[in-house]
Formats: C-alpha cells, sequence, structure tokens
C-alpha cells in the first residue's frame, strides 16, 4: 500500500476557490487541460472532457461523485456529472473526469497513487461521507463483474445487479479500507457501455445519491427497492470488510 503522503495540488486548490452554484454551464471554459501524452484530445476534439472538480453547496454530509477514471469509461460517465444539479443539502463535489490514457484498474494498488491520484487529494481534503463512483463495463465482462466465482478468482466482491444493466459494488479495497471510515458510504455503479437505458437508470440513481443524508439512509432505501440486491451486498461488505 502506498503511504505517500497526499498533498493537495494546485489545480485542485484551484477547483475549490471556484466554487459554482448551478449547473453545466460552470464547466465551459475552464483552464484545466489533459496532458498532451494521453492523445484523447486529438482523437476526440469535440467531446473533450474538462477535467476539474466542482463543489457545489457546504457542510454535511459531503458527497463526492467521480467519473471517467480510466480508458474510455469518460465517453459512457463524464457527461452524467457534468450536467448534474446541486444537491439541496449539504455538498456535492463532483470530478466528471479524471483520466482517458492507458486503462489502469481501480483494484491496482497503484491507480490513486498515480493516474487516480486527484481523487485521494479530493477524499483527503473533504472527507466525504458519501463517494461514488461511476464506471463502465462491455457486456462480455458482465460474468466478470457479476459472477459469483469473482471474490475466489480477483479478491473482491462480486457486483449486485440492480437493473437495466446497471451494476453496483463497493470502490477498491485499496481507497475504502485507508481513506474511508467504516460508517462512509462508498459505492462503485457500472453501467453497460452505449446503453440508453442503463444511462437513464444511472442517473436517476445519482439523483436519489445526491439527496440521501447518510448511509443508513442509503441502506434503508435499497432494503425497501432492492431487497435482494441490498441483502447481498449486505452481506458481501460484511464479509470482506468486517461488521458495519
Ligand atoms: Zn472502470
Amino acid at each position: 500500500m502506498n503511504t505517500e503522503r497526499i498533498e493537495s495540488s494546485e489545480a485542485f486548490k484551484g477547483s475549490i476557490s471556484s466554487r459554482s452554484s448551478r449547473g453545466s454551464e460552470a464547466f465551459r471554459g475552464s483552464e484545466h487541460s489533459l496532458p498532451a501524452k494521453h492523445g484523447c484530445k486529438e482523437l476526440l476534439p469535440d467531446l473533450y472532457p474538462d477535467t476539474g472538480m466542482k463543489i457545489y453547496g457546504s457542510g454535511k454530509p459531503v458527497r463526492l461523485f467521480v467519473a471517467g477514471l480510466h480508458g474510455n469509461e469518460w465517453k459512457d460517465t463524464t457527461g452524467f456529472l457534468k450536467s448534474i444539479e446541486p444537491s439541496k443539502t449539504g455538498t456535492l463535489a463532483i470530478i466528471p473526469f479524471v483520466d482517458c490514457g492507458k486503462y489502469i484498474s481501480t483494484l491496482n494498488p497503484g491507480y490513486y497513487s498515480g493516474i487516480g491520484k486527484k481523487i485521494l487529494n479530493a477524499i483527503e481534503e473533504l472527507k466525504p461521507d458519501i463517494y461514488i463512483e461511476l464506471h463502465s463495463y462491455s457486456s462480455e465482462n458482465l460474468d466478470k463483474l457479476a459472477g459469483k466465482n469473482r471474490l475466489e478468482l480477483i479478491g473482491v466482491p462480486a457486483y449486485s445487479i440492480l437493473k437495466k444493466g446497471v451494476l453496483l459494488g463497493s470502490v477498491s479495497p485499496w481507497v475504502r479500507r485507508k481513506y474511508f471510515p467504516k460508517e462512509a458510504l462508498c459505492l462503485s455503479f457500472e453501467l453497460q457501455k452505449g446503453s440508453v437505458e442503463s444511462r437513464k437508470f444511472t442517473a436517476h440513481m445519482l439523483e436519489i445519491l445526491k439527496e440521501i443524508r447518510s448511509r443508513d439512509e442509503f441502506i434503508d432505501y435499497m432494503k425497501k427497492e432492492f431487497p435482494v440486491q441490498a441483502k447481498k451486498a449486505i452481506e458481501d461488505y460484511r464479509r470482506f470488510y468486517g461488521e458495519i
């Protein structure tokens, strides 16, 4: 595990100071840009994503939503966060885009200290009560993500299948164990690449999550709306992290 001290980058400080109160307009004209080495700027000049973090509102609970973590996932996930409206209570911080270079899994111990460093900076600074990652997957990988033997094969619990191809799981142990207290709510959504239905349902879940005030409130919501998946997720979590 990386024990290197995490310092707030200049870019991160800059984004804190550029607080904005509403909507996606705030993203236009961002001064942030990607290092040229990634090459995605040349590939997709019109869709080129911004890299900054935005913070809406203030106080508790603090929510941090992150998308576009690696590879080409930003194509399916970044738009959600760029268009999200501020929450009615507490703080909503969003990082719509992290990296579009070579795909490095968040299960790789070097992810969060490398290309995901801006996520760690944000977590250390904001100490979020609710942390959400948005990922996307190709349908041929469904079994790898949600198959029963994921724990044996990959060492982390399988995702639960929610609805419309959207999967729900915890976030990488590399970030969960070291940077969050037990009572934090840390979730990872995987939506099916290119699926409109998957997108719609994810947008619905984000609308719910941005108004959720605690982990327990979310557990109650899940027990009511998705009882089977809630049971599995809670059992997996207990097995992997101990009592909640
Ligand atoms: Zn991913």
